[in-house]
């Protein structure tokens, strides 16, 4: 017998070697950990806490209110999808309702992009933003990706035209928000490799494989304004939408001392790579802002504080319901300055202006 088939005969090889094709569907697989690991539920934060990111436009302000007090929320920036009047009625009814407890950032209005006199509109209606009382201005991933001008032609994160916008809001002492691109695997295939096949599933219009644009040139076009305009404060979104690539972002903070980032919606990748994050964290920790970007419930803020304050391992992090991939995360235990920074300081710096 030759060596190959006796040990095909092995016993230990034929159990390290076993496979098997199974055909339980995705959907249905909903393992349950076994892990008996330390659980710590944290009710409240450590410190007041400011979310520099969220979504209130559909929300009313009483309830926000109640989940904010139940969860040690002492400030909550609503970024308003809305532009126009439509705009000015959702500023107006928060700032009524408790003007100590939100602010409002305002959303880039791209009608009229096709007119000539585009960047004079905006500026114009900037300022008006500015005399209700936003706090900041939001450039979505709708610019570079589909925003489109007269001559039909893409515009560009980096485009001339809008220089003076740039320059308008640092003359007005807010910051410009950016949420440029997406997640990476956004930019592949929806296929077996993608890591989340099923949020994009759930989602497939978030799907960019197919547009005419990298990701990475997307990214440097808005690199390059941050560079451009270094007057203009900068908040780079979802940890400056490369959470899975913490080098680069540290390298775009190091190169630019204008740009915040903001940790929303990126908790899963943070979380999943808890030794690198914890590290960026502590390093960075006057220039990232804590934010969700997600419904304003108790148990998504307890999951937050959670995940920033304890040592707990392998758990669920806070999502939206078609969760973003099938991983768990890990608490980072946040040293008490840096949470205390990243709950509230850096947040109160850039509503105060400074
Ligand atoms: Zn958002």
């Amino acid at each position: 017998m030759c060596i190959e088939s006796k040990r095909n005969e092995d016993k230990f090889v034929v159990m390290v070697t076993a496979k098997a094709e199974v055909d339980l569907r995705l959907s249905d697989f909903t393992p349950i950990s076994q892990l008996k690991v330390a659980e710590h539920e944290v009710e409240k934060p450590k410190f007041p806490v400011i979310d520099y990111h969220n979504h209130l436009d559909a929300q009313q302000p009483e309830d926000v209110l109640r989940v904010m007090d139940a969860c040690g929320v002492e400030k909550l920036v609503n970024i308003t999808m809305q532009v126009g009047q439509a705009a000015y009625e959702v500023i107006e009814r928060y700032h009524k309702t408790a003007p100590e407890r939100f602010a409002t950032i305002g959303w880039m209005d791209w009608s009229g992009v096709e007119r000539s006199d585009f960047t004079q509109v905006s500026l114009d209606r900037v300022e008006r933003l500015v005399e209700r009382g936003i706090c900041g201005l939001k450039f979505w991933k709708d610019l570079g990706l589909t925003v489109r001008d007269a001559s039909g032609e893409l515009m560009r994160v980096d485009d001339e035209r809008l220089v003076p916008i740039f320059d308008k809001v640092a003359e007005l002492g807010i910051p410009v928000m950016f949420h440029t691109a997406d997640p990476d695997a956004f930019f592949t295939p929806i296929d077996k490799f993608n890591e989340r096949y099923e949020e994009l599933a759930a989602h497939p219009d978030w799907g960019f494989s197919g547009v005419p644009v990298t990701k990475a040139e997307l990214l440097a076009q808005r690199d390059r304004v941050i560079a451009r305009h270094p007057k203009t404060t900068f908040v780079g979104a979802h940890m400056a939408e490369s959470s899975e690539n913490l080098a680069y972002v540290a390298k775009l903070l190091d190169s630019n001392p204008n740009l915040y980032l903001d940790i929303s919606a990126r908790t899963p990748e943070l979380g999943r790579q808890p030794y690198t994050a914890r590290k960026f964290m502590m390093q960075y920790a006057d220039r990232i802002l804590f934010g969700t970007d997600l419904l304003p419930e108790v148990d998504m803020y307890r999951l937050y504080y959670r995940f920033l304050e304890t040592e707990d391992e392998y758990f669920e992090y806070p999502s939206h319901a078609s969760r973003q991939g099938r991983w768990n995360i890990y608490g980072l235990s946040l040293p008490d300055d840096v949470l205390e920074k990243l709950y509230r300081a850096n947040a109160l710096k850039l509503l105060n202006g400074k």
